[in-house]
């Protein structure tokens, strides 16, 4: 079995491919402004001897890379995200970020170095390859509108037949491969309201419309949208997140008050209910206390539908290549991530892959100064990618 070479190759140059990562860790760069990144993996891909690059792609510094097979067959993406975050990292490892400010607390540094592994090892074997491997690299995963949509208009998967992704978990034990049949994340949208009210003197309540009462009664009432009126077998969350009213003093009656949050959904039917409730809701309230409301509701990347048929055979794949305990059904996470836009044009699946070091007893989460991740799971990631490429391509 082809599979079995590959792999081999793959774990002779996982010590370099941990380099690449730390090389990354110590180099991260935020959405929209990784540059030197996407120099860094140009010159890898380079140096293993593919020609067929494209660069700049889309709406900041996408690569797709793509390696054709000797016989003719289907095109398989594959998908690797590679910004980082503004966080000032916290976390005790030797290879910490040199970018103060700036650090790869979502993995992705992981997501590279280990789709490279992979382009380092099929590069040389595309003579076994029944088809073709489109690598895409893809910039800006964690600030909207991210790349993946741009590139998608770019035309990436144009010639594609199938597109997959994995993302690390630091919560899940490492090396694990977690798969969902349908819904892998959220339509993550965002809000702001905006209560126009009428200021004033503290001790003159009556000839004002004191926005920040308006407002804590808006806060409240939207508690109700998700516990009283979103079917409940429908996941939904409503999360208020800035509440801005008033000022430093003791005696003024708040002008205007802003709220903030988030509204995350699986079905679209929920998701354009929430907004209209949103809206309604927060609308009365505003209006019966003589304040007007301005609602800025957007859209943010939809959720991610995995390909129930595509799920199912990679399933029985990884089960045979990993072991029955390596594979586990997952359900969706309430988070958002743009491969959603790659799932919404062609066929395919978004895997999890469990990057938990053992010794902690409480991992920290993706995004948080501290979140650390297992070095193993770069190479089970790889393998989960080869493991693709001989499914639909051996
Ligand atoms: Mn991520």
């Amino acid at each position: 079995m082809a599979y079995t070479a590959w792999a081999e190759e793959l774990k002779q140059h996982f010590d370099e491919t941990v380099s690449w990562r730390r090389y990354l860790h110590e180099h991260p760069e935020p959405s929209f402004e990784e540059k030197e990144t996407a120099h860094y993996i140009l010159e890898k891909l380079t140096s293993f001897g593919i020609e067929d690059i494209q660069t700049d792609i889309g709406n900041g510094y996408g690569l797709v890379a793509k390696i054709t097979g000797a016989h003719p067959g289907p095109t398989i993406a594959l998908r690797a995200d590679f910004d980082a975050l503004r966080i000032h990292e916290e976390a005790a490892v030797s290879f910490k970020s040199k970018n103060d400010g700036f650090m790869h607390a979502c993995g992705h540094d992981g997501h590279t170095a280990s789709l490279l592994s992979v382009a380092k090892v099929i590069v040389k074997h595309k003579d076994e390859l029944h088809g073709n491997v489109v690598l895409i690299h893809q910039n800006a995963e964690e600030v909207l509108p991210g790349g993946a949509k741009s590139m998608v208009e770019a035309g990436v998967l144009e010639d594609v037949d199938y597109v997959f992704g994995i993302h690390l978990d630091s919560l899940q034990e490492v090396g694990k491969v977690f798969y969902n049949y349908s819904f892998g994340s959220a339509n993550s949208d965002m809000f702001k309201l905006t209560i126009q009210g009428k200021g004033g003197h503290g001790a003159a309540p009556h000839d004002t419309h004191d926005a920040l009462t308006i407002g804590t009664q808006i806060v409240t009432s939207l508690q109700q949208v998700v516990s009283r009126i979103t079917d409940p077998v429908k996941p939904a969350v409503l999360t208020i997140a800035g509440f801005e009213a008033g000022g430093e003093a003791y005696n003024i009656i708040a002008d205007t008050a802003t709220i903030k949050g988030s509204v995350r959904t699986m079905q679209h039917d929920v998701q354009d209910l929430i907004e209209q409730k949103l809206h309604s809701v927060s609308t009365h309230i505003a209006e019966a206390f003589e304040a007007t409301l301005d609602l800025n509701y957007d859209r943010g990347y939809p959720s991610i539908q995995n390909d129930p048929v595509e799920v199912e055979k990679l399933k029985q794949r990884f089960t045979q290549t990993f072991g029955e305990d390596q594979v586990e059904e997952i359900g969706g996470s309430m988070g958002g991530e743009d491969f959603a836009y790659f799932l919404k044009e062609k066929p395919g699946a978004f895997f999890r892959v469990g990057a938990k070091v053992p010794e902690d007893d409480a991992p920290y989460p993706h995004h948080h100064p501290k979140f650390k991740i297992h070095e193993d799971s770069l190479l089970r990631s790889g393998e989960v990618f080869l493991s693709i490429i001989e499914e639909y391509l051996g």
